[in-house]
């Protein structure tokens, strides 16, 4: 998209005069023709970019996740299970040890989880017997060698533990700790099971999620990617029992009669349940799966950070000629499109709702924060997460899942379509998203649209202008002319 320079005929005098009013923008938009979004901001089904940690903070910032298929259904299922059971401040898959975990076991937890107050259950996962917590203050004193005693020697007893009930709210909850004095809260079921638990420190963290993505039962939105193929309608059960909001059928070329057979049989099935089609990046691969019914449309193809297929299979179209064009005729029928790949700026999201896109779906943008899934390691001193595109070798090779996005399972040859590598830490999204909120604001400001609605009839209508960057202006439209400089974005 780097080509094309957003030209608005609004002077500089008007909009300094319109400043006070123009920064209350309204960043509202369809993400499917039955769910509104906030913040037309979407992470994308990659399994180093979006399973529940992500899905939540997206869904708390008024965006939405799409979980990643490159798992078993199971799995899968049960991530868009803590996206809709989650509860702000409860915590319902913390770290749990058993009453013969080790205190070793305990210092382990705390070096690389960074804390040590921990419930025990009589089988050291969720949904059993609480039987104690383990805190710094059962294990500080302890040397070397009580490293092999068992937790049920250190830890402090169920009786001596204030818990509550489920079904307890956040300001009781917060009551009680308040009143106890405690860091931790275990809550139990009435047969005392641990269900969830609140920390002191969260509490104190807790804030207020306006623009909060929810359903009409005030549970976060979810999404979730699947294939289609005949054994992803097990999986289209299992995450329908999860509660999943909309389904993203995931292929790298979406016009195929695979696609238009699993939309027709969702139809049927869950007539109720959101369908994203895509890929595509032309109209005419737009009216098939429009005429079988999707809810939205995903486009994109070859534009993706980690991206090999238009250098591989010759496949693939410019981003923004994609959205505009794809865009263009989808919104004559009522579907919203998903600009999806190729955004590395948040000036990338200004230009994709420029021309059509309601949503923008990021992959690499969202890599290698912290709720991005696996662990940050260090090379050269740069603190990274690994970020890989889908059909990469990398990938394919975890499940077949991301095979069938890109036509490769069963095959004896496997051809790659994106690559594996890194990201720098980018630190929480809890930071990230509400920088690109501000800049998309910033950016709508700019051109004198007051909502993205406005945005996009400004584009249909004539009154926002494109105009094609020369090289010399691509650079001079750059940071130049320095002899050093630091960029610090927010
Ligand atoms: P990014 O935001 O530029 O990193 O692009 C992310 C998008 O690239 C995803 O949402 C997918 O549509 C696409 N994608 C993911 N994995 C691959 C791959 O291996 N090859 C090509 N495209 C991919």
């Amino acid at each position: 998209m780097c080509f094309i320079c957003l030209h608005s005929p609004y002077l500089v005098a008007s909009l300094v005069s319109e400043l006070r009013s123009f920064l209350l923008q309204d960043l509202t938009s369809a993400l499917t023709k039955k769910i509104t979004l906030k913040t037309p901001l979407i992470s994308s089904p990659m399994d180093t970019v979006t399973e529940s940690s992500m899905a939540i903070a997206m869904a708390l910032m008024g965006g939405i996740g799409i979980i990643h298929h490159n798992c078993t259904p199971e799995f899968q299922a049960n991530e868009v299970r803590k996206v809709k059971r989650f509860e702000q401040g409860f915590i319902t898959d913390p770290l749990v040890l058993s009453p013969r975990h080790t205190v070793g076991d305990v210092f382990e937890a705390k070096t690389r989880h960074g804390f040590s107050g921990i419930p025990v259950t009589e089988t050291g996962k969720m949904g059993s017997k609480l039987v104690g917590i383990v805190t710094s203050r059962d294990i500080d004193f302890l040397s070397e060698k009580d490293h092999s005693r068992p937790l049920v020697e250190a830890m402090t007893k169920r009786d001596e533990l204030v818990v509550a009930p489920a079904g307890v709210t956040l300001k009781e909850a917060n009551d009680i700790l308040q009143r106890s004095k405690k860091g931790k809260l275990p809550i139990v079921n009435d047969s005392d099971e641990l269900v969830a638990i609140i920390a002191r420190t969260d509490l104190k963290k807790n804030r207020d999620y306006p623009l909060a993505s929810k359903d009409s039962r005030k549970q976060l939105l979810c999404g979730a990617a699947i294939g289609t193929r005949e054994d992803d309608k097990y999986r289209l059960d299992l995450l329908m029992q999860a509660g999943v909001d909309v389904v993203v059928l995931d292929s790298s070329q979406g016009n195929s009669v695979y696609q238009v057979n699993m939309i027709n049989y969702i139809k049927q099935k869950y007539s109720e349940l959101q369908v994203v089609g895509g890929n595509v990046v032309t109209a005419a691969q737009a009216k098939n799966l429009i005429d079988a019914g999707v809810d939205a449309l995903r486009v994109g193809m070859g534009c993706g950070s980690i991206c090999i297929t238009q250098e591989v299979m010759a496949c693939g179209r410019p981003q923004g000629t994609s959205v505009y064009k794809v865009a263009e005729y989808a919104r004559r029928f009522g579907v919203p499109v998903i600009a999806d790949g190729g955004i590395q700026t948040v000036g990338h999201v200004v230009k994709a709702l420029s021309l059509g896109a309601s949503t923008v779906m990021m992959g690499s943008l969202l890599a290698a924060t912290t709720e991005a899934p696996g662990e940050y390691f260090f090379s050269d001193g740069v603190r990274l997460k690994k970020y890989r595109g889908m059909g990469s070798l990398d990938a394919m090779e975890k499940s077949t899942s991301s095979q069938k996005r890109y036509f490769s399972e069963g095959d004896k040859v496997k051809v790659a379509q994106g690559v594996s590598g890194s990201v720098q830490d980018k630190g929480s999204i809890h930071k990230f998203i509400p920088y690109l909120i501000a800049g998309i604001q910033h950016g709508c400001q700019d051109i004198g649209a007051k909502s993205l609605s406005v945005l996009r009839s400004m584009m249909y209508s004539g009154e926002l202008k494109f105009e094609k960057r020369t090289m010399s202006a691509q650079v001079e439209g750059g940071v130049h002319g320095l002899h050093s400089y630091e960029k610090r974005l927010y």
